[in-house]
């Protein structure tokens, strides 16, 4: 098995990688790795995914969480240990969490990929224009900052700053969230949270040429010439790896309250 080790930017990261290096008896290889071992939060696992899952779909990400248990990150650093017995003996779980999978098409590219968290459509020193449209059916015109879609995973992290519901992970949703929405004798737009079934597909569309950045958990692009954006599920799982389960509800009590 070849892994590599991805660690946000700190002395006592570095110290975990050297030492995790020392004690893996698989191959370190940054190029094609099967597995991914991440020491940071949740956001160093989003880089991860937008580093290697397109590459290989079957990837396994070990979550090491440098602070308080996250909501992707399965080991504490005082379970370095049990990672480091998993990997050797492969008698880790791996549970699957379902990834957003979005195509962009603008003038001159069409890009797609998969996203954990969310995905947003913003232009924030100007009035973004969209037609949102629901399984190709118009649904309304938003004039405002922005449009948020998001997974149920992450639906605690963005979605919840723009008072979108939290979901419960059990269920598979997309959840519609406005970001600044204008609402006025002009322009109307539905001016809550919506969420929708797990098999709608949700467009974004613009006629007009307009400045807009769209970002993808934590990566993002700028486009002059967007055309629109397609956010579905096609069955893409992140594959995570943990030996105790820690439970959802305490989570979001670790998080939350
Ligand atoms: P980061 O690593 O600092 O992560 C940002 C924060 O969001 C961290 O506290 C992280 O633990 C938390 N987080 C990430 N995913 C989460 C989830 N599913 N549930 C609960 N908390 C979660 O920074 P980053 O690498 O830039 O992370 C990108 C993420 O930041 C985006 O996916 C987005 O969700 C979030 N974000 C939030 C806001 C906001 O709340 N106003 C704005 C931009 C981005």
């Amino acid at each position: 098995m070849k892994y590599c080790i991805l660690c946000k930017n700190n002395s006592e990261n570095f110290i975990i990688k050297e030492n995790l290096v020392k004690k893996l008896n698989h191959i370190y290889d940054e190029v094609c790795p099967d597995v991914i071992i991440t020491i940071g939060g949740d956001g160093t696992i989003l880089g991860a995914i937008q580093d290697y899952f397109l590459k290989n779909e079957n990837i396994i990400v070990f979550g090491i969480h440098a602070g308080h248990l996250g909501f992707f990150t399965n080991y504490q650093k005082e379970e370095i240990n049990d990672l480091i017995n998993d990997l050797n003996n492969g008698t880790f779980n791996v549970e699957e969490i379902d990834l957003l999978s979005y195509q962009i098409n603008s003038s001159n590219e069409f890009i797609e990929g998969v996203c954990l968290n969310e995905i947003t459509i913003v232009n924030p020193p100007r009035t973004l224009r969209l037609d949102v449209y629901i399984d190709d059916e118009f649904f309304e015109k938003y004039r405002g900052t922005g449009l948020c879609i998001s997974t149920q995973s992450g639906s605690t992290a963005y979605n919840k700053s723009l008072h979108g519901s939290v979901i419960d992970t059990r269920l598979k949703v997309l959840q519609l969230t406005e970001i600044a929405a204008i609402n006025s004798n002009a322009y109307r737009t539905l001016s809550s949270p919506f969420v929708l079934s797990e098999d709608r597909i949700i467009k974004l569309k613009t006629k007009e040429e307009q400045e807009i950045y769209v970002t993808l958990d934590n990566k993002s692009y700028k486009f002059n010439d967007f055309i629109e954006v397609k956010c579905f599920y096609d069955n893409k799982k992140l594959r995570m790896a943990y030996s105790k389960t820690h439970s959802y509800i305490e989570r979001l009590k670790k998080s939350f309250l």
